[in-house]
C-alpha cells in the first residue's frame, strides 16, 4: 500500500502513536469502564486527564507560574474578539488595539477587533515581516496583536532576530495556532498566547489560551460570561463544559511530545525538514516561493508552478502517490505544503523527490 503523507493545513496529521493509543482506549479507559466522551468533565478520571494536560504543556512551553492556561472552545478565529473584549477594558474606552498585519489571518484579526475598539494597522507586508523600526505604534494601546506564523501565506516570524524581545513595555498578544510547540518561545515576553488545537495540538475544538494573570477580570461588560477569561481560568476551564476529548487527545500528543524531546527537538526537526523543502524549491525553475527568506514559514510552505496550467496534473499526480492535501488555500492559490511536528522527514522526502520528478517530467 501507498504510504500516505497528509499536508493540510488544518484540521491535519497527528502522530500515528496518540492515534493508536486513543484507538485502544475507546472503548474503555484505563478500565473505568467507559470511553473519555462518556465521561463527567467533573469526575476523577476526566480531572487527571485535565490535569495531566495541563502540566505537560505548562512544562513543554516553559509557562511561568504567573500565567493561565486555558482550555476553551470557539477556535482561533472567537479570540479575534473574546481577546478586545477580556483586554481593551484595561484601558479608557474606546480603547486602540494595534496591529502587525502579515497576511490572511492577523487581517481578519484586524477586522474583528474594529466592532469593539479603535485598530491601528501599525505595519503591514503579507510576504514578510515588516521591520520593527517601521511599526508605528500608538502611544498607550491596549495590546499589540500579532500572527506569529501566518498559516496562508507563510510568513513566520524570526524570532531569532529580536522580534518581539525589542517591543518593551508593550503588551504583546500572539496568534500562534499553526506554529505552537514547533520552536521554543519565552511566553514571558507576552502577555497573552493563543493558539487552535488542530495544527501542533490535537483535534479541531480546543483553543488554548495562556494569559498573564494581572490582565484577568477586566472584560467589557458585554463579554459573554463563558468567554469571560477569568471565569475560565477561576474554574480551571471547567466554566461550562470543556471539549473534553479534544483535551484528552491533546494530553496525548503533549506526552508524546515529551518522549519525543520536547520542543527544542521539534525545533531541531522543523528546521530540518524546512529546509530540505525550501532547498528543492529553491534550486528548481519549475517552482516558485513568494516569502521574504527570513520570513519563510517552517510548518506552512507555499508555492507555486510557474506554469499553472499543471496545477491540477501536479495534484492528481501527488494524490497517487499518497501526498495529500497539497492544494494551496483558495484566496491565495498555487499549492501549499504543511509540515507541521506529527509530520516525519520520510514525508517531506517524499514531496521533495515528486517534486523533482514532476519537474522533469512536465517541465
Ligand atoms: N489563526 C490562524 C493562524 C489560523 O491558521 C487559523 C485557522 N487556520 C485561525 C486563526 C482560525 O482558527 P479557527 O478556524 O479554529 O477559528
Amino acid at each position: 500500500m501507498t504510504h500516505i503523507y497528509n499536508f493540510s493545513a488544518g484540521p491535519a496529521v497527528l502522530p500515528k502513536e496518540v492515534l493508536a493509543q486513543a484507538a485502544a482506549e475507546m472503548l474503555d479507559w484505563h478500565g473505568s469502564g467507559m470511553s473519555v466522551m462518556e465521561m463527567s468533565h467533573r469526575g476523577p478520571e476526566f480531572i487527571s486527564i485535565y490535569k495531566a494536560a495541563e502540566r505537560d504543556l505548562r512544562e513543554l512551553l516553559a509557562v511561568p507560574d504567573n500565567y493561565k492556561i486555558l482550555f476553551m472552545q470557539g477556535g482561533g478565529l472567537s479570540q479575534n474578539a473574546l481577546i478586545p473584549l477580556n483586554l481593551a477594558g484595561h484601558k479608557p474606552q474606546p480603547a486602540t488595539i494595534d496591529f502587525i498585519h502579515t497576511g490572511s489571518w492577523s487581517a481578519k484579526s484586524i477586522k474583528e477587533a474594529a466592532k469593539y475598539a479603535n485598530v491601528n494597522v501599525a505595519a503591514s507586508s503579507a510576504t514578510s515581516v515588516p521591520p520593527q523600526s517601521e511599526w508605528k505604534l500608538t502611544p498607550g494601546a491596549a495590546y499589540l496583536h500579532m500572527c506569529t506564523n501566518e498559516t496562508i501565506d507563510g510568513v513566520e516570524y524570526d524570532f531569532d532576530s529580536g522580534v518581539p524581545a525589542s517591543q518593551e513595555g508593550v503588551l504583546l498578544v500572539a496568534d500562534m495556532s499553526s506554529h505552537i510547540l514547533s520552536r521554543r518561545i519565552d511566553v514571558s515576553k507576552y502577555g497573552l498566547i493563543f493558539a487552535g488545537a488542530q495544527k501542533n495540538i490535537g483535534p479541531a475544538g480546543v483553543t488554548i489560551v495562556i494569559v498573564r494573570e494581572d490582565l484577568l477580570g477586566k472584560a467589557l461588560p458585554a463579554c459573554p460570561s463563558a468567554f469571560d477569561f477569568k471565569l475560565v481560568a477561576d474554574n480551571e476551564s471547567m466554566y461550562n463544559t470543556p471539549p473534553t476529548y479534544g483535551i484528552y487527545i491533546a494530553g496525548l500528543v503533549f506526552q508524546w511530545l515529551k518522549q519525543q524531546g520536547g520542543v527544542a527537538e521539534m525545533e531541531r526537526r522543523a528546521i530540518a525538514k524546512a529546509k530540505l523543502l525550501y532547498d528543492a524549491l529553491d534550486a528548481s525553475d519549475f517552482y516558485e516561493t513568494r516569502v521574504a527568506k527570513s520570513n519563510r514559514s517552517r510548518m506552512n510552505v507555499p508555492f507555486y508552478l510557474k506554469d499553472e496550467s499543471k496545477n491540477e496534473a501536479f495534484l492528481a499526480g501527488a494524490k497517487a502517490r499518497g501526498l495529500l492535501q497539497l492544494k494551496g488555500h483558495k484566496s491565495v492559490g498555487g499549492m501549499r505544503a504543511s509540515i507541521y511536528n506529527a509530520m516525519p522527514i520520510e514525508g517531506v522526502q517524499a514531496l521533495v523527490d515528486y517534486l523533482n520528478e514532476f519537474a522533469s517530467s512536465a517541465g
